[in-house]
This record gives structure tokens, C-alpha cells and sequence, in this order.
């Protein structure tokens, strides 16, 4: 059984800190961050490497993001308790238990079938509840559409449409794009029907958002 002692919240206040030093603001967020036990995600091999502000592999090629993306995507969200929120690429499920802080209707989907399946029984053994999914989240989850917020946790080389159709008025996008070394932050906001403005940030790098319309669509 893991426990989440005064050593890794101490750890967790250094991580805010560090986060707080590279630009953080959000209070929402940084709480998040120092809320979830991010050495949960680890195995007992790598507990150290659990409050290092660095990526790391979960498994089936992919990663548990780092610490300051999961931080600047959530922010740049600009979440409310009361925002419906999709996150393609659940992986560990680390970026959806940060989001849970925030708000309680977290949708997310993840196309790997063994991360989704792991995923699943982390939430299930923490009491978390969010929606989970198993697909093609490139093309968004227009079953349950439309998000007062999106967030993509993969690479993708284009902003795919499907995502800005599930956006409510007023609803915001974060998404990195770009190749497959690198990839620029956006933030995309539908501000009326078929009008969306954007804003882009820092370059990322992140593993590819498959798929539709994603890399698997390129081809
Ligand atoms: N948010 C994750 C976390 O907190 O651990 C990090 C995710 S990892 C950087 C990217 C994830 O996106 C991988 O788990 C990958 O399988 C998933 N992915 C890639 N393409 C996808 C797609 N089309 N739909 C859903 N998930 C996808």
C-alpha cells in the first residue's frame, strides 16, 4: 500500500516552489500540484524521480509528462470548479488527477488499451472518478461534447477540427503542435460560433498524438 508521508509532501511543497520560480501563478493549479501524490505514478524503484520536474516512462513507449507542462497546460486552461473538461492522452493519469482538484466533470481518453485499463484501476483504488474512455481521442468524444475546456497531452501536427467543434462559446483549447522533435504550445478560443482566436507559447516536447487526426492521418 502506498502512503503519502510529511517526507513526499515536503517534496511536493519543493516541486511548488520550483514551479512557482519558472512562472506558475495560478493558486488553483498550484495547490493541484501539491495536492496529488505524484510518487502514486511510480514504481517503488523510482520513488526519487517522482518530485524531479522531469518527465518519465510509464510504460508501452509513452511518459508521465513533467511536472512544469502538466503545470503551464492547466494553467493556460484557465479552469473553473464548474468547466467540463476532455483530456486526450490519460496515460498514468497524473494530468487527469491534477485536473480532478479543480473541477469534478473531467472527461478523458486514451488510446493505448493497457495504459487505459491501468489508468482505470489507479482511479478505481484512489476513489477518483473520472469519465474514462478508450479511443481515438484526436477526433475529441463528441458523445459527450461540448467542453468548456480541452486539453491534449500528445504532439499533433495540425489542430485537428473535430476538437474545435466540441469547444463551447467561449471555450478554450490547449494543444501542442508542431513536428515530431518539437512542438509549440496553443492556446485556441472559440470566442462566437466560427470564430476562434490563437495564441501560441513556448515549444514542447511531447510523444505523438496517433491517430485520425493525428500522425496516423499524415500518412
Ligand atoms: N496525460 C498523461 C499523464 O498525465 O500521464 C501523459 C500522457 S503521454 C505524454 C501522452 C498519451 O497520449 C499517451 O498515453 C498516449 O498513448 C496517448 N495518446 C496518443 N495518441 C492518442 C489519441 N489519438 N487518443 C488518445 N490518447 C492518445
Amino acid at each position: 500500500m502506498q502512503t503519502d508521508s510529511y517526507r513526499h509532501k515536503g517534496m511536493r511543497r519543493s516541486l511548488v516552489k520550483i514551479l512557482r520560480e519558472k512562472g506558475i501563478r495560478d493558486p488553483r493549479v498550484l495547490d493541484a500540484i501539491e495536492t496529488v501524490p505524484r510518487h502514486y505514478f511510480f514504481d517503488k524503484a523510482f520513488l526519487e524521480q517522482a518530485y524531479q520536474d522531469k518527465a518519465f516512462p510509464i510504460g508501452e513507449g509513452q511518459t508521465i509528462s513533467q511536472p512544469y507542462t502538466v503545470a503551464f497546460q492547466t494553467e493556460l486552461l484557465q479552469l473553473k470548479p464548474t468547466d467540463k473538461v476532455l483530456e486526450i492522452g490519460t496515460g498514468s493519469g497524473y494530468q487527469c488527477s491534477v485536473l480532478l482538484q479543480i473541477t469534478p466533470h473531467v472527461y478523458t481518453i486514451e488510446y493505448n488499451r493497457p495504459l487505459y485499463e491501468k489508468a482505470n484501476i489507479f482511479f478505481r483504488k484512489h476513489g477518483l472518478k473520472p469519465h474514462t474512455f478508450h479511443g481515438d481521442g484526436s477526433l475529441g468524444l463528441p458523445a459527450h461534447a461540448p467542453y468548456d475546456k480541452i486539453i491534449v497531452t500528445a504532439g499533433a501536427p495540425v489542430v485537428p477540427k473535430e476538437l474545435l467543434r466540441q469547444l463551447t462559446i467561449g471555450g478554450i483549447l490547449v494543444i501542442p503542435v508542431g513536428n515530431e522533435n518539437t512542438q509549440k504550445m496553443m492556446r485556441i478560443t472559440r470566442v462566437a460560433e466560427g470564430e476562434f482566436t490563437r495564441e501560441e507559447f513556448a515549444d514542447f516536447k511531447f510523444v505523438p498524438l496517433l491517430g485520425r487526426s493525428g500522425w496516423d492521418g499524415q500518412e
